[in-house]
């Protein structure tokens, strides 16, 4: 079947920026391209900068969190609600990031986390780029399927069909490594990932589901990615910093 999903860009700036440099960026972004009408482009920026790109970004970029509290409003130290985001004009959030699953040096969110706040980020009405992925002895090990599977089962397990819209596929390896799964790596995961999502969720939402690729994407390799059938876009981290993030925008086929 021919591919309706409309492409999503994200950009994931993660724990990066000075004011100083965010209005060079924003100003670099503003003054680029046109969106191609095929593609819904968002940027993942951090907490303390979202009330500067909600006033001073285009306004066809919409502005996602890269987290989100698992609770509501409340005695919550240091937390940021997902319904706060919402109020605030945040229409996104990156849950389930690589990054956060690990820890850096803190606990780490397991599958069960990343699942209750996607359900929980859902619920308050937010879109969610849900990031999955295996990390590198796990590919060698071939269980790359395995993993995504787990990840995949634990969000199912607590929505409804009706709330899967997307899920980025992000092999640990590729992220900011400079390694970037050749575009039939990816394609191959992609396409079992859609089938995961055929055989346990529902076939309707396997086709519209939009499976984003990350990892050391950028303008020099995103077209061979993006052209490929059940690749649907992309999150990208470091040249999302740049322009470059602009060459992956204009890749969309
Ligand atoms: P990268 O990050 O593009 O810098 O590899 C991707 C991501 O972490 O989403």
């Amino acid at each position: 079947p021919e591919n309706t999903r409309t492409y999503l860009i994200g950009g994931n700036w993660k724990s990066n920026g000075t004011i100083a440099s965010l209005e060079k960026l924003i100003g670099e972004f503003n003054g680029a391209g046109p969106i191609p009408a095929n593609a819904e482009v968002v940027v993942g920026v951090p907490a303390i900068h979202i009330p500067i790109c909600l006033m001073q970004l285009r306004d066809d970029i919409e502005i996602a969190a890269q987290d989100c509290s698992l609770t509501g409003c409340g005695a919550y130290t240091g937390e940021i609600a997902a319904s706060q985001l919402k109020d605030m004009g945040v229409t996104w959030v990156i849950l389930g990031h690589s990054e956060r699953r690990e820890g850096f040096g803190m606990a780490g969110e397991d599958n069960e986390l990343v699942a209750k706040k996607t359900k929980k980020a859902l619920e308050e009405g937010l879109k969610v780029m849900l990031c999955i992925g295996e990390k590198k002895e796990e590919r060698e090990a071939g269980t790359t399927m395995d993993i995504c599977a787990a990840q995949l089962k634990a969000v199912a397990d607590v929505l409804s069909a009706e709330d899967w819209a997307n899920v980025s596929n992000e092999p640990v390896w590729a992220i900011g490594t400079g390694l970037t799964a050749t575009p039939e790596m990816a394609q191959e995961t992609h396409s079992q990932i859609r089938q995961w999502m055929s055989d346990n969720v529902s076939a309707d939402v396997a086709s519209a589901v939009r499976i984003q690729y990350g990892g050391s994407m950028k303008g020099a390799n995103a077209e061979g990615l993006l052209s490929q059938a059940d690749i649907d876009g992309g999150l990208i981290g470091g040249a999302s910093l740049t322009l470059d993030f602009f060459k992956c925008i204009e890749s969309v086929p």
